[in-house]
């Protein structure tokens, strides 16, 4: 039996379904939101209630969105729409576009394929993607899937389903990161970055 009122004990239940966020974080967050008062739960409602009612996926790449309306990256003109860089998540989306060495545009595919778990391409936006190559001009698909075994598989299917359409179709290379010792390396990382290995210019 909890010695806490039932809301507080709500909040620290809802927290604790966050990842990476057990009973004991979600305890010192709850206490930490009530230390103000209403004041901090309240600013953080408005925010949910906000996410809840108006961040929707955009209909082009699905990205996230506000309103159904195109995401900021689909209505920027700037964006070169040629080429369409393919990611997992809007997570791995935002690590790309801090790098701002990328002018493109992006699709979000929802995850990665994995038959184990039950996710096929069904569940994910290939559909949506497949249409948009045969809708717009699309010169380059990149494959920026994630470096696993799910992201490998995933980048593999998509490839066989675009490359009969024409267009290039290219893979992020990957290898040891700069500064990176090869004995930390684990063995996919050290077999890619061998295959991806390129010559000596030195
Ligand atoms: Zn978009």
């Amino acid at each position: 039996m909890s010695s806490l009122p039932d809301a507080v004990e709500a909040l620290i239940e809802e927290l604790t379904r966050l990842p990476g966020i057990g009973r004991k974080t979600a305890q010192r967050l709850a206490f930490h939101l009530l230390k103000y008062r209403a004041d901090a739960p309240r600013r953080l409602a408005e925010v949910l209630e906000s996410v809840a009612r108006d961040v929707t996926f955009c209909p082009r790449c699905h990205n996230l969105a506000e309103g159904g309306e195109l995401c900021k990256i689909c209505a920027n003109p700037r964006r070169s729409p040629s080429v369409i860089c393919v990611v997992e998540t809007p997570t791995d989306m935002l690590a790309i576009e801090r790098t701002g060495a990328y002018t493109g545009g992006y699709h979000v595919l929802g995850g990665s394929i994995n038959p184990l778990e039950g996710v096929g391409p069904e569940d994910l936006s290939v559909d949506a993607l497949l249409a948009r190559i045969d809708e717009e001009k699309v010169e380059e698909l990149i494959l920026a899937n994630n470096a696993t075994l799910d992201g490998d598989t995933t980048a593999l299917y998509l490839a066989r389903l675009v490359q009969p359409k024409g267009i290039r179709v290219t893979r992020l290379a990957r290898g040891i990161p700069m500064g990176g010792d090869l004995e930390f390396a684990d063995e996919h990382t050290i077999s890619r970055a061998l295959q991806a290995r390129t010559e000596f210019d030195g």
